[in-house]
């Protein structure tokens, strides 16, 4: 028997969270069991403990899409008993159980063995949130970052807040957009050089081209925020698009791609290549400083879940969560 975080749903649609004791048997098909010591909450996470926000197939259900923890048993050769080892993506904690419980069991295929200088509990202060800031930051290492300061948006998040510390760490000037001023000194810890008010670039232009100011862009918010960061980036810079805490909308015009060159580069954890996976969580271990790190996290339990849940989809959740489910 272990511990889990399930989700039912009852006949007239609604669902409830408790934390239950399962049988071992219950767990899904899969080569890898996994002793899971950490999870962490994510956008998803909050839709999935909650209605599931059409993310769910099949109740009751585990949510968590993503743990790092220990190796219990493995049918694959990649993995033996005692590894440690990191999941992220691959519609694990909507699809299939996931990371909400002392016990996981997935596809070898979906590990990724944790990177050296990183525990488990590092591995989930990192979580989704922010090997998806890495790989924002190596798409726009790709494509050039420009001379001036990269903009993040929805920089107290957690793919924010750790996209603020990898870009400081690396010697850029990060300007970090929020709708909290009074977490400013909380992103100038984690390096931000410039707080920038979130109504400063909520509000709405009729120009379609502004001064150009931003020499990359980490962008979490999308929506008219994003629309408006577009017009005001610098001649061939770049804005790495991962995030919808605005908007899902995007009502701008083509005329900063035409004008200016600006690309913007699509950025998706779920389906990420193994071999990029692993690139990016390297540089995790080695870009992202680990004092910086301890500083974005709020320890948590699987009771906590439910209000966590809440919270997240509120945006009301600072920097990194980190779920002990033991
Ligand atoms: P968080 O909730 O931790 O952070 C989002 C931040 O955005 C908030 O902290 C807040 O920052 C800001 N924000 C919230 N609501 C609004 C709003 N209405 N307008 C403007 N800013 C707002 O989420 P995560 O950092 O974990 O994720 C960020 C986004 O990235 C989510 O949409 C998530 O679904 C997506 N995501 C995508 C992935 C991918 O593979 N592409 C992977 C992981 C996440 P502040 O208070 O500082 O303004």
């Amino acid at each position: 028997m272990f511990n889990a975080m399930i989700v039912e749903k009852d006949d007239a649609g609604q669902t409830s969270a408790s934390v239950q004791q399962i049988d071992l048997d219950r767990l899904p098909a899969g080569e890898v069991t996994v002793a899971v010591d950490y999870s962490t909450v994510n956008y998803k996470d909050g839709l999935c403990l909650g209605p599931g926000g059409g993310l769910v197939r099949n109740y009751p259900h585990i949510p968590g899409i993503d743990f790092a923890g220990t190796v219990e048993a493995s049918d694959d050769a990649r993995y033996k008993p005692g590894d440690k080892v990191v999941l992220t993506g691959w519609r694990v904690g909507e699809a299939h159980w996931g990371g909400y419980a002392q016990k996981a069991r997935v596809k070898a295929d979906w590990l990724v063995p944790l990177p050296e200088g990183l525990s488990t509990r590092d591995a989930m202060a990192v979580g989704t949130a922010g090997l998806t800031a890495m790989l924002a930051v190596m798409a726009l290492e790709d494509h050039g970052i420009k001379a001036g300061p990269v903009l993040v948006t929805g920089a107290s998040g957690g793919v924010g807040s750790v996209a603020t510390a990898i870009l400081s760490h690396l010697g850029y000037k990060v300007a970090a957009v929020t709708g909290r001023p009074e977490g400013a000194d909380y992103l100038r810890d984690l390096g931000a050089t410039e707080i920038i008010a979130r109504e400063e670039l909520a509000e709405t232009v009729k120009r379609p081209l502004e001064g150009e100011r931003w020499g990359g862009c980490v962008d979490a918010v999308g929506g008219a925020m994003l629309a408006r960061v577009l017009g005001q980036m610098e001649y061939g810079a770049s804005v790495a698009a991962v995030g919808l805490a605005g908007g899902a909308g995007l009502p701008a015009t083509v005329i900063p791609f035409l004008l200016r060159g600006v690309n913007l580069l699509g950025i998706d954890s779920v389906m990420q290549p193994y071999d990029n996976r692993l690139r990016a969580w390297k540089r995790v271990a080695s870009d992202l400083p680990m004092d910086k790190l301890q500083a974005m996290i709020t320890p948590a339990t699987l009771s906590d879940l439910p209000r966590l849940g809440a919270d997240i989809l509120q945006g009301q959740v600072r920097g990194r969560v980190v779920v002990d489910v033991n």
